[in-house]
């Protein structure tokens, strides 16, 4: 059975008085094109601190895509990402400090966990800050312990990833990339590769992040996490956004034609 410690998953409580209106994520006009292939068509999104969103859409239509645009490892082919003060021009190759900062506030959860096999747990998530911030080993190591005992895997430190199940594997994701203090955090289709008891404890973890007042960009296929936990439900399709607003409203009364396919498909 998971290991939720409800205490130590409560992360500190983010101030958002004040600053729920402040855009923290704005998407101006992405475009990505592959060859004659319009991949993302136009796109525009604003997230605001706090906001919990989630991107839905069949297969191929350019969510996984969209992400990589967000953090430049896949460059899209026009248009303007502006992540906190910083405003990166798609078009234009970023510099070194403009992906360092990139990678400081945008933290990302992809399907594979992607963890390194010879390293311990607290050594893949202690890893990064020390590239990244210049944290010292020892308060790195503090750090990670902190985030494993929240995502509910204390006892996992010591061990080795090939020990823990893909739940654990992908909740020690989690905890590496939240062990960066990132503003915002991406997620692409994060349970999609465990059974869905394993996905259940990856999903928890990610209610409680969302409760915290974590920012958070979430591609799924879970229609009952985007119903429930997001705030605003995105549906896309062939590169564009064809439907959004409340979770609610947008999962129970698709006004697209599309959107209602899509949805009765997978609901
Ligand atoms: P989704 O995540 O919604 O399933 P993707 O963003 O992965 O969709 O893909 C969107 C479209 O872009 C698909 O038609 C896919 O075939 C195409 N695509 C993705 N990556 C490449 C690439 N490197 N070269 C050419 N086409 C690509
Ligand atoms: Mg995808």
């Amino acid at each position: 059975m998971m290991n939720l410690n409800p205490d130590t998953l409560k992360l500190p409580q983010r101030e958002l008085a004040g600053q729920a209106d402040k855009p923290i994520l704005r998407l101006e006009a992405i475009r990505k094109v592959y060859g004659k292939h319009v991949v993302l068509d136009d796109l525009n999104l604003t997230l605001r601190s706090g906001e919990v969103v989630a991107i839905i859409g069949p297969s191929g239509s350019g969510k996984s895509t969209l992400l990589r645009c967000i953090n430049m490892l896949g460059p899209a082919t026009s248009g303007r990402v502006v992540v906190g003060d910083l405003a990166i021009d798609e078009s234009i190759p970023p510099t070194a400090q403009q992906l360092t900062s990139l990678r400081r506030s945008v933290g990302m959860v992809f399907q594979s966990f992607n963890l390194f096999p010879h390293m311990s747990v607290l050594r893949n998530v202690s890893l990064p800050q020390e590239r990244v911030l210049g944290r010292s080993r020892k308060d790195a190591d503090k750090r990670s312990r902190e985030l494993l005992a929240r995502v509910g895997l204390a006892e996992k430190a010591d061990q080795y990833p090939a020990r823990c199940s893909g739940g654990q594997q992908q909740r020690i994701a989690i905890a590496r990339a939240l062990a960066l203090d990132p503003q915002i955090m991406l997620f692409d289709e994060p349970t999609s590769a465990l059974d869905p008891e394993l996905g259940l404890e990856v999903l928890l973890v990610m209610q409680e992040l969302a409760r915290s007042g974590m920012t958070m960009l979430v591609v799924t296929h879970e229609m009952n996490f985007a119903e429930t936990v997001s705030d605003r439900v995105i549906i896309m399709a062939d590169g564009k956004i064809i439907e959004e607003g409340p979770s609610k409203e947008v999962m129970r009364d698709p006004q697209t034609d599309r959107a209602k396919r899509f949805l009765k498909a997978v609901k």
